[in-house]
């Protein structure tokens, strides 16, 4: 099967031939339709944060059941999926508590399968997999635990966007940080994950929804996804904008969704006594973030947040309900459609800001 690998940091990826084994004991073998290229893949590339390689990235992408390994019960052949990049056992200490987002199976892959072996090869050469799934690739061998059954006429193509950047953006108003109906909320960083956010804050009731970005056609796009405010960090002194648009107030929550220590900062400076932060964004491994301790103790909250704090088999199923109802925007959210050789540019084009979310459909 044909897939995009990467050998090296900073190296374009790699679109070749690969053997993909099949299915062992509770995997699945799943035809790929779509895979959306996120911002956390382009972190892999630039060694912002390790991974063993050569790898196939990829952890955001929908398609069809082609085989079920011996012990699978939850799918059949034929059966539509979105891929979670957290598999969750249901059985762990975080599991059982309702907080699969954060299950050990997380932990267990590390670039291998559950059993600590790969399926993937280019020739000799072993190719490590990525959170369980490597979707840059026709096809993908993954843990039963990392499906989510989906309704059938629901068009792959664009649910796949629901197996990250949705659930991330949407949870983190809803599941993480809970917004409160008449609330003012900041978003710093209008991209795929951002505009998700956005359009979290709307579904949640909020009354004012300050989006921030360097670049106008982001701001643009947030106004599109119910973003009430824009503010161009690049001309104008953001906290202040907050300021003028509260009347003085201050935001009650703000999410960071750049991933960057700056930024974080910012985010703290635009909320009010009692306000809450989130941080959503990815930051470099190894980034320190200084804050002001004043700002924690008139009763602020600094969170973190992976994955929107989701349950996949119950969130993922509900967001596509609520497109398929047209409550929540997926097209929108969608700048190209390339092929998998395209790969490459579609990286170039996140790294220069100019798209929300590019899809290779297969
Ligand atoms: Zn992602
Ligand atoms: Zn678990």
């Amino acid at each position: 099967m044909k897939a995009a690998v990467l050998y090296e940091n900073f190296q374009p990826l790699v679109v070749e031939n690969l053997e993909l084994e099949g299915p062992k004991d509770h995997e699945v073998l799943i035809k790929l339709t779509a895979s959306g290229v996120c911002h956390s893949d382009l972190h892999y590339i630039k060694g912002d944060r390790e991974h063993p390689m050569p790898v196939v990235l990829g952890h955001e992408g929908a398609g069809v059941v082609e085989e079920t390994g011996s012990g699978v019960s939850y799918v059949q052949t034929g059966d539509h999926v979105v891929l979670s990049f957290v598999p969750t056992c249901g059985q762990c200490n975080y599991c059982v508590r309702g907080r699969q987002n954060l299950c050990d199976a997380r932990y267990q892959l590390r670039g291998k399968m559950l059993d600590g072996t790969t399926r993937l090869r280019s020739g000799s050469q072993e190719i490590h997999h990525f959170n369980g799934l490597s979707t840059f690739g026709e096809y993908a061998v993954v843990p039963e635990d990392s499906l989510v059954k989906i309704r059938e006429d629901a068009p792959l193509d664009r649910v796949a966007l629901i197996g990250c950047g949705v659930p991330t953006g949407v949870g983190a108003v809803i599941n993480t940080a809970k917004v409160k109906p008449g609330s003012s909320v900041v978003v710093l960083g209008a991209g795929g994950v951002g505009l998700n956010v956005v359009q979290g804050a709307v579904l949640a009731g909020a009354e004012s929804i300050i989006a921030v970005d360097i670049y106008g056609n982001k701001l643009e796009n947030a106004l599109q996804f119910g973003a009430t405010h824009m503010v161009d960090a690049s001309g104008e002194d953001v906290i202040e904008r907050v300021r003028d648009i509260t009347r003085g107030d201050m935001a009650d929550y703000a999410f960071e969704v750049i991933g960057s220590t700056a930024a974080i900062n910012q985010a703290l400076a635009t909320t009010k006594r009692g306000g809450t932060t989130v941080v959503v964004g990815v930051t470099p491994a190894g980034a320190e973030l200084t804050i002001d301790p004043d700002f924690l103790h008139l009763d602020r909250v600094l969170m973190g947040c992976t994955y929107g704090s989701c349950y996949p088999r119950a969130d993922m199923p509900m967001l596509i309900d609520m497109y398929m109802a047209r409550r929540l925007k997926l097209d929108e959210l969608i700048s190209a459609t390339l092929k998998l050789e395209d790969i490459n540019s579609a990286f170039e084009a996140l790294d220069q800001g100019e798209v929300a979310r590019t899809i290779i459909r297969y």
